[in-house]
């Protein structure tokens, strides 16, 4: 039966763990998202210069990320902020991976968008407020580009698990989900962080779910400890932004850690992580 005949109960058969009961995992070059060990990809809001994004692919390589984030194309609220550089902004990517060798992921808001995205980079972001513009999840379904979907902020998870089948029911099967927060009534935070979907999308859903603390709080000094949390709820990986000037940035310097706290933050992960290997080898000698 091909991907398109598919019938079920499930609104998201190909996404749903009923039908395939083993994790998913995506490779991009040499790494691999959804296995035991955390993916970190880390970078700035907005691309905003080739320096800028070279020096920081550097400084992100040197802290532990294993992959690149910049934003070319920016949805920004308002439309008198920094909208991005757009297409350059996908070259200047495409030479801070030729320099550091790490792969990188940018957003793309268009199908338009979707022809020079795929020359220059290695995995395409979906952003939250076009987690439902199914025009583009199915044109992104076309491609053979893993794609990074990100929680819409007022979707439910029933709603983003059907947005990741309009992607894999046009043959893409390379599906990362992101959660970055919902809206609530609280305002403490820019959102409130649903971790809580995290074990929900790994008992419904094979898929690997990657956690974004920074959209996910909107504050630089809360990402390292949601971080944690995001990691013991059993997350495959964070996206965090990080910036060398967080306080020049041209967008989200609010949210946005330096290289400094991004390397504590690893270190630290990178403790959690034997401790947690030990503990299960415990669990398995003595359990
Ligand atoms: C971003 O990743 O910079 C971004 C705009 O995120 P979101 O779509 O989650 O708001
Ligand atoms: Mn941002």
């Amino acid at each position: 039966m091909s991907t398109r005949e598919v019938r079920s109960n499930c609104p998201y058969p190909l996404a749903s763990r009923q039908n395939q009961a083993a994790n998913s995992v995506i490779t991009v070059h040499d790494i691999q998202i959804g296995t035991h060990s955390p993916t970190i990809i880390a970078g700035p809001c907005s691309v905003e210069s080739l320096d800028q994004i070279v020096e920081l692919a550097k400084e992100i390589q040197a802290a532990g990320a294993q992959m690149l984030r910049g934003g070319a194309f920016k949805p920004r609220s308002s439309p008198y902020s920094f909208q991005g550089l757009g297409d350059r902004g996908l070259y200047y990517l495409a030479e801070a991976r030729k320099v550091s060798g790490l792969p990188v992921v940018s957003e793309i808001m268009e199908a338009s968008q979707l022809d020079t995205a795929c020359d220059t980079i290695d995995v395409i972001q979906i952003g939250a407020r076009n987690m439902q513009n199914y025009s583009l999840l199915k044109a992104v379904g076309r491609t053979d580009k893993p794609v990074l979907l990100k929680r819409g902020f007022s979707c439910k998870i029933e709603e983003w698990l059907m947005s990741a089948e309009y992607i894999l029911s046009e043959g893409n099967q390379q599906v990362i989900l992101c959660e970055r927060g919902i809206r609530t009534f609280e305002t403490a935070t820019r959102n409130t962080l649903d971790l809580s979907a995290v074990p929900v999308v790994k008992e419904r859903s094979h898929l690997p779910i990657l956690v974004d603390p920074s959209h996910g709080t909107g504050v630089a000094r809360y990402v390292p400890s949601m971080s944690m949390a995001a990691l013991a709820a059993g997350c495959d990986g964070l996206l965090i932004e990080v910036h060398s000037h967080p306080e020049k940035a041209a967008s989200d310097g609010q949210q946005t850690i330096t290289p400094a706290e991004l390397k504590l933050l690893i270190d630290k992960i990178h403790l959690f992580y034997k401790i947690e290997k030990n503990t299960n080898k415990e669990v398995a000698l003595h359990g």
